[in-house]
């Protein structure tokens, strides 16, 4: 199972408070986390393994996307700030269209996220 993390800045100290809840249930070993750049620092920083993109704006999302697309992501916990704006919104936009193609779980909030780890 592999699941795929990213958060904008106005939702990174939200997704930390995440990883740190959820960190027994992620650091099984049949996890595997894959993250964009900035993201994927701060979740190394909260304790686990994680496997770094590119950051978002510089193609991570799209990283994340060809992955996807090669069947490589199970579940993607996307931590939007609905409120800011982003360079690359188009990635954004791109990966979550690509979450539906493909059908895989696309959290976009907390409390979606939470909910997705009552699955594994
Ligand atoms: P970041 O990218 O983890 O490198 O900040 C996330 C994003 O904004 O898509």
């Amino acid at each position: 199972m592999t699941i795929a993390i990213i958060a904008h800045d106005g939702k990174k100290a939200d997704m930390v408070g995440f990883i740190k809840d959820h960190l027994e249930l992620l650091q099984q070993r049949q996890i595997k986390l894959i993250a964009t750049g900035t993201t994927g620092a701060h979740v190394e920083r909260a304790g686990l393994e994680v496997e770094r993109m590119e950051s978002g704006p510089y193609g991570g999302d799209a990283q994340i996307a060809s992955r996807l697309v090669e069947h490589q992501v199970d579940m993607v916990l996307f931590f939007r700030d609905p409120l800011g704006k982003h360079p690359h919104e188009v990635d954004v936009n791109m990966l979550m269209r690509l979450c539906d193609v493909y059908n895989i779980p696309l959290a976009t909030n907390p409390a979606a996220a939470t909910r997705f780890m009552q699955t594994l």
